[in-house]
């Protein structure tokens, strides 16, 4: 009996202090000479497609064919460069978690970042080995769409699960579980406030990752003892 258990990234694994949005703003205004496009923009629990469009929305610019591709050729090492500068910082409890989540099921990504910005951040802090596959914003401009993906995933690389578990910082992360039939943890060490979080009904809310443990596992135990 085990289980699929999908990690959101920022917010929930790790916080890179604004390292995405800075390096997208400086690609942006490479590209087209408008600075801080990403600075109204809200990020937290969108994919890099949604946010990518709503920048260009805001600037006042058409999205072409090939900006986007320009724009993440851009992006790329302008955050590689930051997360250099700056390692991301890990939140407290990912790593206990993690080890204790591979004991009883398989650890994946589910996540609105491109894979290759999760790669950049993740290998920033020695995580990305931690992870057998993922769903990721390059899948689907919809958060919505990701559960099937990841569990579509994890079946071709011949993983068994019985249950999925999302774990997510904010709104859209619970609602991305509710739209795919997982089970909902939220935690608040992200975007959004634990009242926001409360209100969308998760399964189960938790301070943080390291305070959640034993709450999470547990849950996990009851679900799959009642299938
Ligand atoms: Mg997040």
């Amino acid at each position: 009996m085990k289980t699929l258990f999908l990690y959101d990234i920022d917010g929930t694994l790790l916080s890179t202090g604004g390292a995405g949005r800075g390096a997208l703003n400086e690609a942006f205004e490479l590209l087209h000479g408008v600075p801080r496009a990403f600075s109204k923009v809200h990020f937290g629990g969108r994919t890099d497609h949604g946010i990518v469009s709503q920048a260009y929305e805001l600037a006042g610019l058409q999205q072409a064919d090939g900006h986007r591709e320009a724009l993440i050729e851009a992006y790329l090492p302008r955050l590689q460069r930051r997360l250099d500068e700056r390692r991301p910082e890990v939140l407290p409890g990912v790593r206990a978690l993690l080890d204790a989540t591979d004991r009883v099921g398989h650890n994946a990504l589910l996540t609105g970042n491109m894979e290759a910005g999760a790669h950049r951040k993740l290998r920033a802090v020695e995580l990305w080995e931690r992870f057998q596959l993922g769903a990721y914003g390059d899948d689907s401009p919809r958060r919505n769409d990701l559960v099937p993906v990841a569990e579509e995933r994890a079946r071709r690389a011949g993983l068994e699960f019985t249950q999925t578990l999302v774990l997510g910082d904010t709104v859209h992360d619970v609602a991305c579980a509710r739209a795919g039939g997982a089970i909902a943890v939220a935690v608040c060490t992200g975007w959004s406030t634990a009242e926001d979080l409360r209100a969308c009904g998760p399964d189960l809310l938790i301070e943080d990752l390291e305070s959640g443990l034993e709450g999470l596992l547990a849950l996990v135990r009851e679900r799959a003892a009642t299938g």
